[in-house]
């Protein structure tokens, strides 16, 4: 029975594919990547026979009826997408007409952009009594955004945010984060082409400097935002410590010291 998996590549480096994407690669007879975002480094796991193509000029409906052709031929079909599968990725359209077709599929989880831009800068998104909540969204494009989902309301939280698909709308970033309290002066980040080998640009800035920041960079594509009271937590003198890893803290694995 032939099985059509879409598969998260990861962000960039072939690397931080999972042990479970890199197998399926090898079985694979044939792997669908999107060559806007995904590396086709990620392909360097397929075997020598396998069919592999870009999906970069394809529309939806190419893609679910290459998918669909494939499976007919090959037991292990793959869709290879940039990061996680569930974020921003068209799972749902590409699924449907598979089901609708018979034809079995698996998603495989895979490391989001959002995550390996937080490791390219050593930050960390949640912090104890700082934010413990993480939000991630993308501003108002060309796609709407639902109701009660704009950057201006969820940015009163003063949570973490990680913006997708949001580079080229910087603007629109200052304006609705100072709309929504936050200070000029505090701190954003944006990670381009998060763990990519050689290609990977981090500019730290601040809200009002960012977008000046960014286009002296020339990053215009392929970059995450990240707004955080969390930002530059390294360089912190005074850090409140995880409840985890305090001595007078009991928990499941360890009992407090007295
Ligand atoms: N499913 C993907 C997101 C796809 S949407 C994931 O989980 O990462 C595409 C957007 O993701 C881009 O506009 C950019 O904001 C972000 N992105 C993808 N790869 C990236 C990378 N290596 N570094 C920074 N941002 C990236």
């Amino acid at each position: 029975m032939s099985k059509v998996y879409f598969v998260g590549a990861g962000p960039g480096d072939p690397e931080l594919i999972t042990v479970k994407g890199q197998r399926l690669l090898r079985e694979a007879g044939a792997v669908l990547f999107a060559g806007s975002l995904v590396s086709e480094a990620c392909t360097r796991w397929a075997s020598q026979t396998c069919d592999v193509a870009d999906s970069k000029g394809m529309t939806l409906e190419d893609i679910t009826s290459w998918l669909i052709e494939k499976a007919a031929k090959h037991e292990v079909v793959i869709r290879l997408q940039t990061g996680d599968p569930s974020l921003y990725g068209a799972l749902i359209e590409m699924v449907q007409p598979l089901d609708a077709a018979g034809i079995e599929s698996e998603v495989v989880a895979g490391v989001s952009s959002a995550f390996a831009s937080a490791a390219a800068a050593c930050e960390s998104l949640t912090l104890p009594e700082v934010t413990q909540t993480v939000i991630l969204t993308r501003v108002e494009g060309r796609t709407p955004m639902p109701e009660g989902e704009s950057l201006r309301e969820l940015a009163q939280h003063k949570s973490t945010m990680c913006l997708f698909l949001s580079i080229t709308l910087l603007k629109k970033v200052q304006t609705e984060l100072l709309a929504a309290g936050w200070n000029a002066d505090d701190p954003i980040l944006v990670v381009q082409k998060a763990s990519w080998p050689n290609e990977e640009k981090i500019v730290r800035g601040t809200i009002a400097d960012i977008r000046d920041k960014c286009k002296a960079e020339k990053i215009a594509a392929q970059a995450m935002i990240v707004i955080s009271p969390t930002l530059g937590a390294r360089d912190w003198k005074e850090l409140k410590r995880s409840k985890l890893y305090d001595a007078s803290f009991t928990h499941r694995f360890r009992k407090a010291e007295k």
